[in-house]
């Protein structure tokens, strides 16, 4: 069966589905019920076109819409200019036009990628997002979030563009590595974390299933997931506020992605020690409780995440994380928990409790 979240942006008058459910990339009618015109531009990489992208081809065909194929180079160090540029050649190359939509199949770095490119390509083009990584499913495709890497920082350049629908395919998922699934799991838990107690009781219940990859499971943690992404969104598409909460861990966990390099920690096990150095921070700004700091520990033990943080000197760790883009005016903001459920934006974090944290939990 298919879930649908409907999200409506504030800044579009329309708003757009999020259908969820095992194996409904084989339901092409709900892709070709938005598009504009019989012909479409699909963006993979040399890792999801063979598992994925012919079948879909094809469906298309069978439903009279034609497809440009665009395989990109796989991998976070792709996310650049360059590869950017082979999409814009190819649909220029194609005479792909304005109503042209371009479908973004893959993970985070393909939606990202393929999002501004859909955003720039002609003024902007209509988008697609058929995530196919649990974390795109939870996190990146939703909201509307697209860019590229620059050498000088992670996602430095981009733009706000909303998809006119996502479709998320958890079936996908079964060919998805067990590290990258993990790595999905740290964002799911942020909702429970920052917004969501029930949920985060639920995953504590249901972590297991999750990890064994039982589809009712996983597609009920999706739906959550996209519900308090969209609502947040919603609220603050540009984030000027409560988005920020979503950088729950972040602070923390790009200075662990730059600072180890990138590939030698995922994002989302980046995230999950972060997370956890948040909470640390929390206890030690008296706000969370002990019994909660453990809860957090366990359920991210539980999904087989790491708790503790590399060893990097702690210079190092102050130096990237005022690299990071929420640092405004020298000032770094943190994201904190009041509680499991309840999370708040703090910018008066003294540096020698700052520097204990780190400490304590590398
Ligand atoms: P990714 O896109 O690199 O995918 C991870 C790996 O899994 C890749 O090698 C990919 O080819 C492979 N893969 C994808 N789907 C597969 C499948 N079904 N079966 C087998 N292999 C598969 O990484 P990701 O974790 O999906 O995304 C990370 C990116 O997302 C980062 O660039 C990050 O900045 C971005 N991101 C963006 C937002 C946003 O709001 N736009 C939010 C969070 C993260
Ligand atoms: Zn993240």
């Amino acid at each position: 069966q298919t879930i649908t979240v409907d999200f409506t942006p504030s800044s579009e008058k329309r708003s757009y589905p999020i259908h969820i459910g095992y194996g409904i990339l084989q339901q092409v009618d709900l892709i070709v019920s938005c598009l504009p015109q019989k012909r479409v531009a699909v963006v993979s990489n040399t890792t999801i076109a063979p598992l994925y992208l012919n079948k879909l081809r094809i469906a298309l065909e069978e439903r009279g819409v034609s497809s440009v194929p665009i395989i990109l180079p796989d991998g976070e160090a792709h996310k650049n200019w360059e590869t950017l540029n082979l999409i814009f050649d190819a649909l220029l190359q194609n005479h792909c036009e304005r109503n042209t939509a371009i479908l973004a199949l893959g993970g985070g770095v393909i939606g990202d990628l393929t999002g501004f490119a859909a955003a720039t390509y002609l003024r902007g083009v209509p988008f697609i997002q058929i995530p196919t990584t649990l974390l795109a499913q939870v996190d990146s495709s939703v909201g509307g979030k697209t860019g590229i890497n620059h050498p000088s920082g992670k996602n430095m350049i981009g733009a706000f563009y909303q998809p006119r629908m996502v479709l998320a395919d958890s079936a996908t998922l079964n060919t998805l590595p067990d590290r990258e699934l993990r790595a999905g799991l740290a964002e799911i838990i942020k909702y429970g974390l920052i917004r969501d107690p029930a949920f985060f009781d639920w995953l504590e219940q249901n972590m297991h299933r999750l990890l064994a990859r039982d589809s009712v499971t996983l597609n009920e943690a999706i739906q959550r997931s996209c519900e308090n992404k969209a609502e947040i969104v919603a609220a603050d598409e540009k984030e000027k506020g409560i988005r920020a909460l979503l950088n729950l861990g972040h602070t923390f966990g790009h200075a662990i992605e730059n600072g180890m390099g990138y590939g030698v920690w995922l994002h989302g096990e980046a995230v999950a020690a972060g997370t956890v150095m948040a909470a640390e921070l929390s206890r030690r700004m008296k706000l969370i409780s002990d019994v909660d700091v453990q809860r957090i520990r366990k359920i991210l033990l539980q999904a087989e995440l790491p708790v503790v943080a590399p060893k990097m000197p702690l210079e190092k760790y102050m130096q990237l994380m005022t690299l990071d883009k929420k640092v405004e005016a020298g000032k770094s903001r943190f994201i904190l928990l009041n509680r499991i459920g309840e999370a708040v934006m703090r910018a008066d974090i003294a540096p020698a409790i700052l520097n204990e944290t780190i400490l304590a939990c590398m």
